[in-house]
């Protein structure tokens, strides 16, 4: 019986694996650079946490989530609920008044699979909790910008306002109004949702829906007083740091736990797959969570499956870093001391394949090749004799083949 991979959960196989290394090192210096530390947190988590912070009438509540009833424990979909838990529970808020961190792994959503859709997928988190400036939204959309463009990946930035606590709710009434009256015309989903979750109405997919909505009054014109500076210290801010962006009045993301700012980053070149990254802020949540009072937060999450896509579309090679040294031991003493020099040069610092089945000589040289070593050495009979074998460079055929003494501080300095 042959067992394949869950649908939807999939193995990133070398070959494959360097791009999505190089986008892992570009970000993590990117990241640093803007000073954010790392948290690494469990991928399960009690169900409650999700269905109190994402909310109950969210796409990835009612029919995303990966639970196990028995155990009311769920495997995470996201990755803020887990971070604010984390924060909460080490009181980090007490060790710095802003914690500035990332976190980078797998979520896991039950939805269909597609090119760009995975059910196991992966995410590079960003967060920034216990500041309510507006100065720090636009600095982290300007790094994840910045992030892009270090990629070579071209993506248009998408903006909007949720409006807080004191004007969403008169919003949400203008909204339902609106909404209610041309109920009949929506989809059975938005008919549900414009009760239990209204504002979900303005993105939902369906064109029926879409045309519907086309004049639905928008929330930024609804916002109070402090709402409003804060979102043009946003633009104000992005503007100085020179980022691009379209406000879109009917972006309102998928989760519960937003206010003000929330921004989409999209790309023309994935299809249906089009946010590449997407965030916002959500300043009640950590004290929903049971955290201090008053606190704030933003973040952003990048769908690394999608960025990896649009890498390879671009056509961003990642060679294979390689061995530095093959050493290919002949018969069963050359083998012997292949073996204990091998062992020697990586207690050096210095990585080595070799064969251990006593393959011939032409066998071994083309896992040389395939090991992309950058040196060769062979040790057969008249190199035992000798003392003395010859290093071959596999990358440069110009370079002649150099004798060297077989002990393993005359090959390390050879190589080196
Ligand atoms: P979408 O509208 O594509 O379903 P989303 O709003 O559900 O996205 P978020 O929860 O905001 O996505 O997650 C942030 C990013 O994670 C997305 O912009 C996307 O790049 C990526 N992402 C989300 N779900 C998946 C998935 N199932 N497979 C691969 N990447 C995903
Ligand atoms: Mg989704």
């Amino acid at each position: 019986m042959k067992i394949k991979a869950l649908k939807g959960f999939k193995d990133i196989v070398p070959g494959e694996v360097e791009l999505w290394q190089y986008l892992e090192e570009k970000a993590r210096r990117v990241f640093e650079r803007f000073n954010f530390a790392e948290i690494r947190l469990p991928l399960l988590e009690e169900t409650q946490l999700f269905a109190r912070s994402i909310g109950e009438a969210t796409d990835i509540v009612e029919k995303e989530m990966y639970t196990f009833v028995d155990k009311q424990v769920t495997l995470r979909p996201e990755a803020t609920a887990s971070l604010i838990r984390a924060y909460i529970e080490h009181g980090l808020y007490v060790q710095k008044p802003v914690q500035r961190l990332f976190t980078i792994g797998p979520m896991f959503r039950h939805e269909r699979p597609q090119k760009g859709r995975l059910r196991q997928f992966h995410q590079m988190d960003v967060e920034v909790l216990g500041s309510q400036s507006p100065r720090v939204d636009s600095e982290l959309i300007a790094m994840a910008s910045l992030l892009f463009t270090e990629l070579g990946i071209n993506v248009s930035l998408e903006l909007n306002s949720l409006g807080c606590p004191a004007c969403r709710p008169k919003y949400r009434e203008t909204l339902v109004a609106y909404v209610n009256e041309r109920k009949d015309a929506l989809c059975s989903d938005c008919q549900r949702r414009s009760e239990t979750n209204p504002l979900r109405v303005l993105d939902c997919k369906v064109q029926a829906c879409k045309e519907q909505i086309v004049d639905a009054p928008s929330i930024l014109e609804h916002l109070c007083d402090d709402c409003s500076e804060h979102f043009n210290t946003v633009q104000d801010g992005l503007n100085q740091l020179g980022v691009k962006y379209t406000l879109n009045k009917f972006m309102v993301r998928g989760l519960d736990y937003y206010c003000r700012t929330t921004f989409e980053f999209i790309t023309a070149d994935l299809g249906a797959q089009a946010a590449v990254a997407a965030g916002g802020r959500y300043d009640g949540l950590i004290e929903t969570l049971g955290g201090p009072k008053d606190s704030h937060g933003i973040g952003f999450a990048m769908g690394m499956e999608r960025l990896v896509l649009l890498l390879e579309q671009q056509k961003t090679v990642v060679e294979p870093s390689g061995v530095d040294l093959f050493i290919a031991g002949i018969g069963e003493e050359g083998a012997r001391l292949a073996y204990g020099l091998a062992h020697g040069l990586r207690a050096q610092g210095i990585s080595i394949g070799m064969d251990h089945e006593g393959r011939s000589l032409k066998a071994q040289m083309k896992l040389a090749n395939k090991d992309f070593a950058k040196f060769a050495l062979i040790i057969g009979d008249s190199e035992l004799e000798s003392g003395v074998g010859v290093v071959k460079n596999m990358r440069d055929r110009d370079a002649g083949p150099q004798e060297v003494k077989l002990t393993v501080e005359a090959i390390a300095a050879t190589i080196g």
